[in-house]
């Protein structure tokens, strides 16, 4: 199946997806809206387990560049934009949809984070973006928009986040230096702090399904957040009708970052 040109917000922009592991991705879900209004994409995969599920996907997408990037190895960081440099020039977006800690760090208390967890944890989840973002911008055109995904757990505990909820803090703190370094090339960087979604990062979150219940019942809208609700946003913070926004954290949860009490019969 190819996915339908509906309109054209997107038309004669190039953008780069990272992130996408399957069709639940959160990249995916960007890429589908991005794709939709005509927008020309190129896709990495982490390992070989799964690139075949990934170009599956770009394939639906009209997109045959799909390229390895494990960003724990600079040389496939780079090899990316070499890629891009030969085949598109210069592009318009990108996204990062990256993270990962090792799972046994994500139940319980956050005071028993090891180091070398710490580190690989900020280092793939946090690092990444600003490696990614200093080798785009010089192939990125005027008007271009990098995107990251984060979520509430930087700014106030979540039961079980723990160490990924520092590494978004980090990375909330990159996307205002990025803002403010890029500004002056007229590239704008925003992140989507996304509400929770059954995804397999979400899923390695302990206790996973309580959050995703507690977050669904508990907002000021009264159920999760979809899909579309992702594509949406994305295509708005990717695309020309967010010109004048940068340094952005842009919540799509449902309202729930915003009470501090919401009981679910008032609603
Ligand atoms: P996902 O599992 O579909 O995507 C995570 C991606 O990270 C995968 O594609 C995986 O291959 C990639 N990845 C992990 N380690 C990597 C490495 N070393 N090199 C390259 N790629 C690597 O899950 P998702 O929920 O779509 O996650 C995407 C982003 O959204 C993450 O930053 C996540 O923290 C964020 N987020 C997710 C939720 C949620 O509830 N699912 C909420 C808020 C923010």
């Amino acid at each position: 199946m190819v996915i339908e040109i509906a309109d054209n917000l997107m038309q004669g922009k190039r953008g780069l997806i990272t992130g996408v592991a399957n069709d639940h991705s959160i990249a995916w879900n960007i890429a589908k809206r991005l794709r939709q209004s005509g927008a020309e994409l190129a896709f990495t995969y982490q390992n070989e387990a799964l690139l075949s599920r990934v170009e599956k996907l770009a394939a639906m997408a009209g997109s045959d560049i799909v390229m390895p990037c494990d960003v724990e190895n600079d040389d496939q960081i780079e090899n990316i934009f070499h890629v891009l440099a030969e085949k598109w020039g210069k592009f318009d977006f990108f996204v990062h949809a990256i993270a990962f800690s090792d799972r046994n760090e994500l139940i319980g208390k956050y005071c028993n984070t090891n180091r070398q967890n710490f580190l690989n944890t900020l280092n793939i989840s946090c690092y990444s973006f600003t490696h990614m973002c200093r080798l785009a911008y010089p192939m990125m055109n005027e008007g271009g928009s990098a995107l990251t995904l984060t979520y509430l757990g930087s700014s106030r505990p979540v039961p079980n986040y723990n160490v990924m909820g520092v590494a978004k803090a980090a990375l909330e703190a990159s996307v205002m230096y990025l803002a403010y370094d890029l500004g002056e090339y007229k590239i704008r960087v925003n992140a989507i702090s996304a509400g929770p979604m059954r995804t397999l990062a979400g899923a390695g979150i302990g206790n996973a399904r309580k959050l995703y219940n507690f977050q669904a019942q508990h907002n000021a809208l009264n159920r999760p957040i979809n899909t579309e609700d992702i594509g949406g946003s994305g295509l708005y913070l990717l695309s020309d009708l967010s010109g004048g926004v940068t340094g952005e954290i842009h919540f799509v949860d449902c309202g729930f970052n915003k009470f501090s009490v919401t009981l679910p019969e008032h609603i």
